[in-house]
């Protein structure tokens, strides 16, 4: 969709536009809607974010985007994709790519009124709106990534289709780590589970997504230089054949404290002793099965340390199971075993569902994270210098605790026994080495040079700030 020198020239008046498209999930829109503030605040883009959903569980998100300034960053939820044609057990990560084809000709709409009426200059996806390439370039606008996790795993993605051709078994059964150029070495069993099984769905939809990665016009990456410069230097030794990479990040939200619950958890760490209180979520979607989450509280308790934890209804069959909806519809508190919330008043604060992560982290009474390893957590996590206990559950996490533990040794990980049950006695022995123990003291060290590392990254002369200011030249420089 052209437009001809009359409208060239109009169009150049107006603010370069950029126009977001996130897949489902908080866990996107988030770091998505930072960028965009950073879009506007240091380089005057306007942004309309365009939103594929199902039409349930909005809320949050509604919340997240009418907390933005209208005249510069505006939104449109397209209208709901059913999934009643889907079975039950379907991958969350099939639901997050069909939430965006089945929206595609509504995307289509969208983006030929933003071409329009604004100087659209990119459409920026997140790692899973890659089918959304077709309509940018059918209508002449450049396809961006802001790749919303680690640069180990965008390199994993670049190097998939090579594995996929090149191997046969499962990625459970390779006998060898999959060694990426600059980073450390994968298992086959850290790589995320829709490419698990190649017999399903999922996978054939992974391969194609990142095949796709490739024909991107640029990738923003939300990691940094100086957490991994093996990775970034390799991206740059490729060149050709790789679409400029951009490392960003770490881009974060500051959020705010809301709701009665919120106040609460800051009243009570404000309490509490410096680096003295682990934190326990696992990230918006995170759930148990009852055994678990029993062994779970059994093993804070046993640990005699002080903790916040965002507790979540249990969950028997998925590990992801409120994913799309945050908030399972029951009383988690109802879980936890007999007289669990009596016996740890003192020492303990159970938060049902959802605890202001950013504010916990950034508290001085915050001395430890027990963590999913989602990359929004694991950042704000080095932002303010919070050392972790890493316990993945799906999605990339294994391959983020790949880097935590094994690369970067900020994180102490978990191990399960023969069942897949991590035992309280262990929970215990992990918590205090990590509040209290020498391994702990080294960990936070390391921690808070990476918290130094990313401050200095994101200074006005710093490397994740150039990158961005690199990106919006390019952008500014099109001609539409
Ligand atoms: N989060 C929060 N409070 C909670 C749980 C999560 O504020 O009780 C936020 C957290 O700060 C992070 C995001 O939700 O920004 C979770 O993203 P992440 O990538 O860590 O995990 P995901 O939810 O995508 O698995």
């Amino acid at each position: 969709m052209a437009l001809d020198t009359h409208g060239q020239q109009q169009n150049l008046i107006k603010p370069p536009h950029v126009a977001i498209v996130p897949t489902p999930g908080i866990g996107h829109l988030t770091p998505l809607v930072e960028l965009a503030k950073l879009l506007l605040v240091h380089h005057n883009f306007t942004i309309t974010f365009i939103i594929p959903n199902d039409g349930l569980h909005l809320a949050p998100q509604k919340k997240l985007l009418q907390a933005l300034d209208p005249q510069a960053i505006s939104y449109i939820f397209l209208p709901p994709v059913s999934f009643d044609d889907l079975p039950n057990d379907v991958m969350v990560e099939i639901k997050m790519v069909l939430t965006l084809t089945r929206s595609l000709s509504a995307l289509r709409d969208e983006l030929i009124v933003l071409i329009q009426s604004t100087r659209l200059v990119a459409l920026v996806v997140d790692l899973f709106g890659t089918d959304a390439f077709d309509v940018a370039n059918e209508l002449h606008v450049s396809p961006y990534i802001f790749f919303t996790t680690a640069a180990l795993s965008l390199s994993l993605i670049f190097h998939f289709p090579h594995l996929h051709e090149t191997t046969t078994c499962e990625y459970r059964d390779l006998p060898e780590p999959i060694q990426l150029p600059g980073c450390v070495p994968l298992h086959g069993r850290d790589l995320t589970d829709p490419v698990q099984d190649r017999s399903n769905e999922a996978y054939k939809v992974m391969v194609r997504m990142c095949k796709k990665h490739r024909s991107a016009a640029g990738i923003m990456v939300n990691s940094f230089v100086d957490l991994e410069p093996g990775a970034f230097k390799a991206f740059k030794e490729q060149g050709q054949g790789l679409p400029p990479v951009y490392p960003v990040g770490p881009v974060i939200k500051m959020g705010s404290v809301d709701g009665f619950e919120g106040n609460e958890c800051m009243k009570w760490l404000d309490k509490q002793p410096n680096e003295s209180v682990l934190f326990v979520s696992f990230g918006s979607g995170g759930t148990f099965s009852q055994e678990q989450m029993t062994e779970l509280a059994l093993g804070l308790e046993l640990s005699g340390q002080r903790f916040i934890w965002v507790v979540k209804s249990p969950n028997e069959t998925a590990k992801n199971a409120n994913y799309f909806s945050v908030q399972g519809s029951e009383d988690p508190l109802g879980f936890l075993p007999n007289g669990f919330l009596d016996r740890t008043k003192e020492v303990g604060l159970v938060v049902p569902s959802w605890a202001p992560q950013v504010q916990v982290l950034s508290h001085r009474a915050t001395g430890g994270f027990l963590t999913h390893c989602g990359w929004n957590s694991t950042l704000e996590s080095i932002v303010h210098g919070v050392p972790l206990i890493a316990w993945p559950l799906y999605a990339e996490q294994r391959t983020n605790r790949a880097l935590l533990v094994d690369g970067l040794k900020v994180a102490v990980v978990v191990k399960c026994n023969d069942k897949g049950i991590v035992e309280s006695q262990d929970i215990a022995k992990y918590v205090r080495g990590l509040i209290e123990g020498d391994e702990g003291k080294l960990l936070r060290n390391n921690m808070k040079g990476y918290k130094e590392a990313a401050k200095l990254a994101l200074s006005q002369e710093g490397s994740s700030t150039k990158s961005l200011a690199e990106v919006a030249q390019v952008w500014k420089s099109l001609n539409t």
